[in-house]
């Protein structure tokens, strides 16, 4: 099979880069690196089924050869660049998921489309089904993302019903592991960063917001289930176990073994209450819930995240 992953040097794109390589695939990954890390496909590069395009999918895109699958993950997925980003967000979330749709078009590829439990908002049902319609404000801090998600599923079921394109929606929660940017803003490449410098974990609020976190390998094992499925709604993938921020902090210097303190801090507007995946439908359907253990592949990450620390500079004794 040949896929187009676009999104593919950032975190959770190039773990599917990866996966497709190990499966026996042909990857092409595009990415305009506006959040990703060349350090993510270096270790790809050396692999001939492997072909990087530096490219804003927002821009037509000339690519030889015919895809079979079409994977859109391009899109800044950070609460900290929601501000600075915004308008970029809503162009990559409108402008360049039509330009991947159409490309999946030409080539009658299957179409899979990384949606999020943003979707739902800051939510009134509990966990969240896939059939809940979302508690979302269209004119807050997160509405760029957040509305440019709902718009981007829109445009993939108008595409599946006009034209019948084979597309693939995955609701994605929470998710982190190894290759995250240090600097990425999201709570947990934050709070190791913070546990393994030995500085202040900074829990917004009171910490005693939720979040249920899944393993990367987990989670892309549900989005290359998805994939070969012949499901077209949308399909929550996220890890069940639920835990307030207060708690992972608390967790992270306990595996981290860090001496940091926890500070409260102030919290971003329209931060959402709680958030837990139902995945009732991608058990049913594809089989698929998550096996790595929380603390598990927090070990994993905190280790991953101390192997790339910069040594701190020398003291130079002049
Ligand atoms: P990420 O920022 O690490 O990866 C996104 C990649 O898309 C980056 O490499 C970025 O440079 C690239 N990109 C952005 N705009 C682009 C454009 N116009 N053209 C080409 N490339 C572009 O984020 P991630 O966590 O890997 O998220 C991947 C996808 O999964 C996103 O669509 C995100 O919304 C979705 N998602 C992620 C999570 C999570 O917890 N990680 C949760 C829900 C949904
Ligand atoms: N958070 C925090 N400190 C940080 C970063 C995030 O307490 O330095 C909180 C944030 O307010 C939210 C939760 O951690 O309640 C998860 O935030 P993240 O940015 O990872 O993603 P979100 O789920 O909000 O999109």
């Amino acid at each position: 099979m040949r896929v187009l992953v676009a999104g593919s040097a950032g975190f959770i794109g190039c773990h599917l880069s990866k996966r497709f390589l190990d499966d026996g695939h042909q990857v092409v990954g595009v990415d305009n690196i506006v959040t990703g890390q060349k350090s993510n496909i270096e270790h790809l590069q050396g692999n001939e089924a492997f072909t990087f395009i530096r490219h804003d999918i927002v821009e037509p895109l000339t690519v030889d050869g015919r895809f079979d699958l079409i994977c859109n993950l391009a899109c800044p997925a950070s609460p900290v660049d929601f501000g600075p980003l915004s308008i970029e967000i809503m162009d990559v979330c409108s402008r360049g998921t039509r330009a991947l749709l159409d490309l999946a078009r030409q080539n009658e590829a299957v179409y899979l489309h990384a949606s999020t439990s943003e979707v739902y908002g800051d939510p009134k049902v509990h966990p969240q089904p896939e059939s809940y319609w979302g508690h979302v404000n269209s004119i807050g801090p997160r509405s760029c993302y957040d509305e440019g998600k709902r718009f981007g599923e829109a445009l993939t079921v108008a595409y599946r019903d006009r034209y019948a394109l084979r597309t693939r929606m995955a609701r994605i929660f929470n998710t982190y592991g190894p290759r995250m940017r240090a600097n990425d803003g999201r709570a947990l490449p934050v709070f190791i960063n913070q546990a393994l410098s030995g500085q202040p974990i900074t829990v917004h609020g009171d910490g005693a917001q939720t979040r249920s976190f899944c393993f990367v390998s987990d989670l892309v094992d549900g989005l290359v289930r998805l994939s070969a499925s012949e499901f077209a709604d949308p399909v929550n993938l996220g890890n069940p176990h639920e835990i307030s921020i207060l708690d992972i902090a608390k967790e992270v210097i306990e595996i981290a073994a860090s001496a940091s303190e926890i500070v409260l801090v102030d919290r971003p507007a329209d931060d959402p209450q709680v958030r837990r995946p139902d995945i009732t439908r991608a058990a049913e359907i594809l089989g698929w819930k998550p096996i790595v253990e929380r603390r598990d592949g927090l070990a994993v990450t905190v280790e991953w995240f101390r192997s790339v620390a910069q040594p701190p500079p020398a003291v130079l004794d002049l």
